[in-house]
C-alpha cells in the first residue's frame, strides 16, 4: 500500500479513472497494476481562477491490501454485569461518545437527558417551525443527539491540541455516515442523515448494557458515604463512581442549579452576532471566480471563513464567521419561550438556494458584567459567570421582543431581520428579501438594539469582508436575530490534568457547556477524554 498526494481538476477528481490514471503515473506504474485506491483526504482550493482539487490518495497493488478496513471498529464490551458505572447527564456528542468510550473499556454508562429520543424530538421541531411554540425540553438545543443531531453536522474544529479527532469521525462512519467524513477536509453530515446515526450509537449502547433515561432532568448532586457520586433527577436518583456532566451550553436552569449547589462556575468570553444569508449562487459566484463548474456540478456549494480584527472605542476584538452552512437552512434555536435565537443547518446534499452564516464578534467578561463586579476585579466569580448569562439571556429577550412579540405572535418564532447593506448604512429595510427560515421575519433596527458592542464590530466586519470578496455586501442579503449559542459564556471549571471539577472529585464537566470545546467534533472528543480519564488513561 502506497500513499500519492494529487493536484487534479475538479473534471478529473469527479472520475474514478481518471483518478486511477494520476496515481499510476505518479508512481510510475501501468495502470493495471493499481488494484484499487482509497481516498484519504480531500480539498477543493479556489483561491485562484483555476480550482484545484488536492487528494491524498492510498493505493492498493493487489485484493489482500485493498480488503484492508480503513480503520480499527470499536469493540464494545458487554457491560451488563459490569462491576463500574459512571452517571452522564446530556446525551449530545460529549454525553454519547463518552458513553462509547466506557463501553470499550468494559464500563456500564447511564446517560440521564432530559429532552426527547430523536424520532419523538422531530415531531416538536416541526411544530416550532411552525409557530406553534417551543417546548422547552424538546427542541433544537435538547434531546437525543444534542445540539448537533438537526445541525449542518460540520465534522471540523479549528483547534488541533484536543488529540485524535480521526476517532471521532472513524465512530460517526462506523455508525452510518457517509465514507466521505474519513477524508474530506471539511466533513459534513447533514440534518437529514444525522438522526440515523445517532440512533445506531443509542441502540450500540443499550444493546451492551449502558442505560439511556430520557425527558427526565438532572437537579441535583451529593456524594455518598462510601465515596461514590449520587445525583438527583426529576425521577429518581442514580449512584456511580463518577458523574461526567454534559449539557451543552443553552441548559441555563442547571447551571443556576449547580451554581445553588456550590458547584463554582467561571465566566468565559464567547461570541455573539447574527446569523447572515445570501443567495447560494452569489457566494458561489464570490468563492468560485464565476466558474461554470459549480453549476456542471463539479464542485460544492461554496461556503467561506472570514475574519477581521475591528479597533474601536470598544478596544480590539475579532468579528468573524461562524459555522457556516452551504445550501443550508437558518432555525429557530433558542430553548425557551422568551428568546429570539437563530443558528443554521443544511442537509447532506446542501442544495437549498441559500448560503448562511453565523456573523459574531468577540466578547469578554468585562463587555457582559455589571459595574459593581467590575469594580470588584473579580472576574473569576460564580457571580461574575451569572452576571454573564444573564446578559446573554437579554440580549435573546430583546431579541424576541423584536421579532415574535413586534410581529404580534409572541409564541412564535418570528425573527427580527435587517437588510446587509441597510444595516451596514443604518438604515430601515422597508421589506426583506425570501429567506429559509421558516418561521418568517419581520424588518427591525438590528442596528440599533443589538448591544452597541456588538454592532458597531459587526458593521466594521461586513465592510472589511466586501473589501475581501466585493459584491458580499448587498442588500440581496438579509440579517436575523440573534447568533448567541456560538459558545457558552460561562465555564465550569476542572483540572487540567485529572478533568475534574476541583472542588468536586469525580465531577468530571465535558463538552461545551463546561467551556473547554466548541462544535461537534471537539465535544465528542472531549466526552472520549473524559471517558479514559475515568477508565484510568
Ligand atoms: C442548529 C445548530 C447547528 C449546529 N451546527 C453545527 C455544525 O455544523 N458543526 C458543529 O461542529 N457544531 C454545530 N453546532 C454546535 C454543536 O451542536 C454543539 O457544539 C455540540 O452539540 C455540543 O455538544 P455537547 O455534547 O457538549 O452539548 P449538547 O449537544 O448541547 O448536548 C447537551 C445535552 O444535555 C442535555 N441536558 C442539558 N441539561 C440537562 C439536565 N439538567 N438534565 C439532563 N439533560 C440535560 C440537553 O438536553 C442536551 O441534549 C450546531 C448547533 C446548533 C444548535
Amino acid at each position: 500500500m502506497t500513499q500519492v498526494c494529487l493536484t487534479l481538476t475538479p473534471q478529473q477528481a469527479a472520475d474514478g479513472q481518471s483518478i486511477q490514471k494520476a496515481v499510476a503515473r505518479e508512481l510510475r506504474l501501468p495502470f493495471e497494476a493499481i488494484y484499487a485506491y482509497r481516498i484519504q483526504k480531500r480539498s477543493v482550493d479556489a483561491r485562484q481562477r483555476q480550482i484545484k482539487v488536492l487528494l491524498t490518495v492510498q493505493a492498493f497493488l493487489s485484493a489482500d491490501e485493498a480488503q484492508l478496513p480503513p480503520y480499527e471498529q470499536p469493540l464494545y464490551r458487554d457491560v451488563h454485569e459490569a462491576q463500574r458505572q459512571v452517571l452522564i447527564v446530556g446525551a449530545g456528542p460529549a454525553g454519547l461518545f463518552a458513553a462509547l468510550t466506557l463501553l470499550q473499556k468494559g464500563i456500564r454508562p447511564v446517560i440521564i437527558e432530559r429532552g426527547k429520543p430523536v424520532s419523538e424530538r422531530k415531531v416538536d421541531i416541526a411544530c416550532l417551525n411552525k409557530n406553534e411554540g417551543i417546548r422547552p425540553e424538546s427542541n433544537y438545543c435538547f434531546g437525543e443527539g444534542g445540539a448537533g443531531t438537526f445541525s449542518d453536522g460540520k465534522l471540523f474544529s479549528r483547534s488541533k491540541k484536543r488529540g485524535n479527532m480521526q476517532r471521532v469521525m472513524e465512530l460517526f462512519h462506523y455508525h452510518g455516515a457517509a465514507d466521505s467524513v474519513l477524508y474530506e477536509a471539511h466533513a459534513h453530515i447533514g440534518s437529514d442523515r444525522l438522526p440515523a446515526i445517532i440512533r445506531s450509537m443509542r441502540e450500540a449502547i443499550l444493546e451492551h448494557g449502558g442505560i439511556i433515561r430520557f425527558e427526565e432532568k438532572f437537579t441535583g448532586i451529593s456524594r455518598e458515604a462510601d465515596g461514590a457520586i449520587r445525583i438527583l433527577t426529576d425521577r429518581g436518583t442514580y449512584t456511580g463512581e463518577a458523574v461526567i456532566l454534559a449539557i451543552g451550553h443553552s441548559a441555563h436552569d442547571t447551571y443556576r442549579l449547580l451554581a445553588q449547589s456550590g458547584i463554582s462556575l467561571q465566566p468565559k468570553g464567547f461570541a455573539l452576532g447574527v446569523r447572515a444569508e445570501h443567495p447560494q449562487w452569489l457566494i458561489d459566484d464570490l468563492m468560485y471566480h464565476s466558474s461554470p463548474l459549480r453549476k456542471q456540478g463539479l464542485l460544492p456549494a461554496a461556503s467561506y471563513s472570514l475574519v477581521t480584527q475591528v479597533h474601536n472605542e470598544f478596544g480590539q476584538r475579532g468579528a468573524y464567521s461562524f459555522c457556516m452552512c452551504p445550501g443550508g437552512h437558518i432555525v429557530p434555536a433558542g430553548s425557551t419561550a422568551h428568546s429570539g435565537v437563530v443558528n443554521g443547518m443544511s442537509a447532506s446534499h446542501r442544495n437549498s438556494p441559500f448560503a448562511n452564516s453565523g456573523m459574531v464578534v468577540e466578547l469578554h467578561p468585562e463587555d457582559m458584567v455589571s459595574y459593581d463586579t467590575l469594580q470588584t476585579g473579580d472576574l473569576l466569580s460564580t457571580e461574575a459567570a451569572l452576571e454573564c448569562l444573564e446578559w446573554q439571556e437579554k440580549v435573546e429577550e430583546t431579541s424576541w421582543q423584536h421579532g415574535a412579540v413586534a410581529a404580534g405572535q409572541p409564541e412564535s418564532a418570528i425573527a427580527p431581520g435587517q437588510r446587509l447593506k441597510d444595516f451596514v448604512e443604518g438604515r430601515e429595510s422597508k421589506d426583506l428579501p425570501k429567506t429559509s427560515y421558516l418561521p418568517g421575519c419581520i424588518p427591525s433596527r438590528l442596528d440599533q438594539w443589538l448591544p452597541p458592542v456588538v454592532s458597531k464590530a459587526l458593521r466594521q466586519g461586513f465592510r472589511d469582508f466586501d473589501r475581501k470578496y466585493p459584491g458580499f455586501l448587498t442588500n440581496e442579503a438579509v440579517i436575523l436575530g440573534v447568533e448567541s449559542r456560538s459558545s457558552s459564556p460561562v465555564r465550569i471549571p476542572r483540572d487540567p490534568e485529572t478533568l475534574q471539577h476541583p472542588a468536586f472529585p469525580g465531577l468530571y464537566p465535558a463538552g461545551e457547556g463546561a467551556g473547554y470545546a466548541g462544535g461537534i467534533t471537539s465535544s465528542a472528543l472531549d466526552g472520549i477524554n473524559a471517558a479514559l480519564r475515568i477508565a484510568g488513561e
